[in-house]
């Protein structure tokens, strides 16, 4: 995976793909999630970080009314060109349709965007691996927008724009950890978030001889879309069958106890097993938050580990390539929990490992991958990093 890149390299590779200086260079940071899976459209908890994997941007201000956009992760694409008046989604304009629809979002929502841009990114996370590259640009691009025309704007409108953007012009109906652990993000912080009230909490990450591990599958997360869209509505579904008897408006209002109460209402085996994972994963992350409050990363690392045997059993969003991996870590010394991380159906799992034991961590869950799965995985040690932001 490529290095971080120096404010000059970002200012010396916009000169030479636009002819013309950048007005600002920006950062946007990709996200782990520690615990609180696919709770955040739940009405649930979630507990992500910020890392210092992410997406680098370099813009200014153009006097038309072009848009030009440049990926150094897509150079085949070459330039992007696009006229500020056509801000709709065409397959044919590829990964350009994310800047679009935050642009298209601002728009409506009364921001005046009246020029055109030069536009250049390039990130170092993974693409389609779970750690939000997708929210990582969406934020880049508001800030961007935020910061060449002068835009009044609140963190949190950005955060929503970005998950506007995913849900409404993209089509995946995500909720909105991502873009919040992304916008809001604090150095040596994970956000404790209620996603039902946006009540959060910047918690320091105390993680005492050890550290965060990023395994990652090395698998695209093939038809995780369509997945997470059938997952949800699988939920909302139960939640009405629960309405026969109770009032609420997502599973995560429900503890495990009223839940179990109600769960007569729920007809089919597999929402039982969906909305249970969405009901105990909130309970979990509840409990997550107060035992890493406390210093006590054991209890912390065994409900990572919950929170896996429920994804994989319960929600099933994991697979043999996840499964492995966690698996794997599970058997290691030194570790005091692994899950997966993110959607799912491939992507990144996360460890939390000793230091002293890292080495042999890598080298033995490398090898039990690579003999079931059939090829290597990737790991990165997580670094919680602040969110996006100007760079100069
Ligand atoms: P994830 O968000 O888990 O990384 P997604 O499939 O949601 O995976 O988002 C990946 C897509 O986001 C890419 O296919 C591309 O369209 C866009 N994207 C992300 N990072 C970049 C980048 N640095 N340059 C251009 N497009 C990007
Ligand atoms: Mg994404």
């Amino acid at each position: 995976m490529s290095a971080t890149l120096s404010i000059e390299q970002l200012r010396a590779d916009f000169s030479e793909i636009f002819h013309a200086e950048a007005d600002h260079t920006f950062f946007s940071p990709g996200r782990i999630n520690l615990i609180g899976e696919h709770t955040d459209y739940n009405g649930g908890h979630v507990f992500p970080a910020a890392i210092s994997l992410g997406t680098y941007g370099a813009a200014r201000k153009r006097d038309d009314q072009i848009l030009r956009f440049y990926s150094g992760n897509f150079a085949d694409k070459g330039i992007i060109e696009v006229p500020l008046e056509n801000l709709h989604f065409e397959p044919e304009h590829n990964w350009t349709n994310y800047p679009k629809g935050v642009l298209h979002f601002l728009q409506e929502a009364g921001h005046q965007i009246d020029r055109g841009m030069d536009v250049y990114v390039f990130g170092n996370i993974p693409n389609g691996s779970g750690l939000s590259s997708s929210a990582s640009l969406e934020l880049l691009i508001g800030v961007m927008a935020e910061t060449l025309f002068n835009l009044q704007l609140e963190r949190l409108d950005l955060v929503k724009i970005g998950k506007q953007t995913e849900n409404e012009f993209i089509g995946v109906n995500s909720g909105i950890m991502d873009q919040f652990a992304i916008g809001m993000g604090a150095d040596q912080r994970a956000i404790y978030l209620d996603t039902n009230s946006l009540d959060y909490d910047l918690v320091p990450l105390d993680l005492q001889e050890n550290v965060v591990v990023i395994m990652n599958t090395n698998k695209r997360r093939e038809l995780a879309d369509s997945k997470y869209n059938e997952r949800r509505a699988e939920c909302e579904k139960a939640v009405e069958e629960l309405n026969r008897k109770l009032s609420i408006a997502t599973l995560g209002e429900l503890d495990e106890w009223s839940f179990d109460e109600y769960s007569y209402l729920i007809e089919d085996a597999n929402r039982l097993k969906r909305a249970r994972h969405a009901v105990l994963e909130n309970q979990r992350t509840l409990q997550a938050q107060a035992a890493l409050q406390a210093g006590d990363l054991e209890k912390f690392g065994r409900l990572m580990n919950a929170s896996h045997v429920s994804l994989e059993h319960d929600y099933e969003v994991t697979g043999l390539e996840l499964d492995t991996l966690v698996h794997a870590a599970w058997e290691q010394a030194g570790v005091l929990g692994a899950r997966m991380t993110g959607a799912g159906f491939g992507g990144c799992a996360i460890a939390l490992v000793r230091k002293d034991a890292l080495e042999a961590f890598k080298e033995n869950v490398d090898k039990a991958y690579q003999e079931a799965v059939g090829y290597a995985p990737s790991f990165y040690i997580a670094e919680i990093a602040g969110g996006s932001r100007v760079l100069d």
